[in-house]
């Protein structure tokens, strides 16, 4: 099965194959890889050692997220969001649950946030200390412009949390040249080709020093991840962890740097080329205009014609050994198709022939 979502993704079986033992999280042993993992992240995302640390949270991407929102905003402070998809909306949701003031940003689905965007509602309130946004917007395919915003909110000494959970290892953003940045959040089981279960936050040592005491949650206190680490050492880790998902991330670190960045990026960019020419080319229509798709999520719009149900859709799909999320979350209805993962452009052009094949069975052509 070809598995064409954005996270978890497909991973290669190398990956795999390092989950297959049983591990103590407190072995000796296990603590050198995970004190090793925390490491090489710090590298992968262009920071610097001692200036910048990775501090983990177990569990899906939404965890690590709202401990970044609970330790780097004081309850009660504002925080801005470019509200363009549905990972902003859910973004903003969890800075609402956990009583922090969301200032929304309201901007269209169909092309990324710019620094123009959101500088009129910054200087329009002198409150608003931190901005919040997501990198690459998983909800419809665009990219936000983290650089551009990162860069004018250094100017006026804002700080920024970036959600980069779909982003991170392919769309770059060096921590060392953001210091406006206080973390960014990524997860084992995106583009790093990982299995799911652990998030990371990238975070500024200093910044995580000083928020101590903001979380109002022990589970979520990511300055509480760094004291624990000061105290009991680098390969300790609060709580059990998904041990296995750890040990596997190790290895896919591993495939990560021998494919090395640029190559990975540029074959996620081959990969959504494909597809989006070869949904073009099946009279199909993406959903986003060329200028502002990325490279890790093609959405298409559903056919109009009345018969089409996204769920049969995607169960003749699969019966073609091609698996599609079957929801969408942008505003009109859509084919959501990942383009990341241990995908080839060869399995993306099968892909496609097998998009059109469960499109002729789902919509057969009058007699
Ligand atoms: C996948 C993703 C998340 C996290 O999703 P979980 O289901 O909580 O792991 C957050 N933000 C973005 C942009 C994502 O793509």
């Amino acid at each position: 099965m070809l598995l064409l979502i954005p996270g978890p993704v497909q991973t290669r079986p190398e990956v795999k194959a390092a989950m297959a033992q049983d591990i103590a999280p407190w072995d000796r042993d296990f603590q050198k890889v995970y004190a090793r993992v925390r490491e090489r992240i710090v590298g992968v995302a262009g920071g610097t050692p001692g200036v910048h640390a990775t501090l983990p949270i177990q569990g899906a991407g939404h965890f690590v997220t709202e401990a970044a929102i609970r330790t780097f905003v004081a309850p009660g402070a504002k925080v801005l969001m470019p509200m363009n998809g549905a990972y902003a909306n859910r973004m903003a949701r969890l800075a609402r649950e956990a009583g922090r003031v969301v200032v929304e940003v309201p901007l269209t689905d169909t092309r990324g946030a710019t620094a123009a965007d959101i500088l009129p509602a910054l200087e329009a309130d002198p409150e608003i200390g931190t901005v919040a946004m997501v990198f690459n917007e998983t909800g419809s395919g665009i990219v936000n412009d983290a650089a551009g915003i990162g860069d004018a909110l250094r100017a006026r000494g804002t700080r920024l949390i970036l959600d980069a959970v779909s982003a991170f290892g392919v769309l770059p953003f060096p921590l060392a040249d953001h210091p406006e940045c206080d973390a960014l959040v990524f997860t084992s089981g995106k583009c790093l080709e990982g299995m799911p279960g652990m998030g990371f936050a990238v975070a500024r040592i200093d910044r995580a020093e000083a928020c101590a005491g903001n979380a109002g949650s022990w589970s979520f206190d990511l300055s509480d991840v760094l004291a624990h680490a000061r105290r009991s050492g680098w390969g300790s880790i609060r709580f059990t962890p998904p041990v296995q998902a750890i040990a596997a991330f190790d290895v896919a670190l591993d495939l990560y740097e021998a494919e090395g960045a640029a190559a990975r990026r540029a074959r996620y960019q081959t990969n959504a080329d494909i597809l989006y020419e070869g949904a073009q080319a099946l009279g199909l229509k993406p959903y986003l205009a060329r200028e502002h798709q990325g490279p890790v999520i093609v959405t298409i719009h559903q056919p109009a014609d009345p018969r089409f149900d996204l769920m049969e859709f995607v169960e003749a799909l699969k019966r073609r050994g091609v698996l599609i999320s079957n929801f969408y979350n942008t505003a009109a209805p859509t084919m959501r198709i990942g383009a990341i993962g241990a995908i080839t452009p060869d399995d993306m052009r099968r892909a496609v022939a097998a998009i059109g094949a469960a499109l002729d069975e789902v919509l057969p052509k009058a007699a």
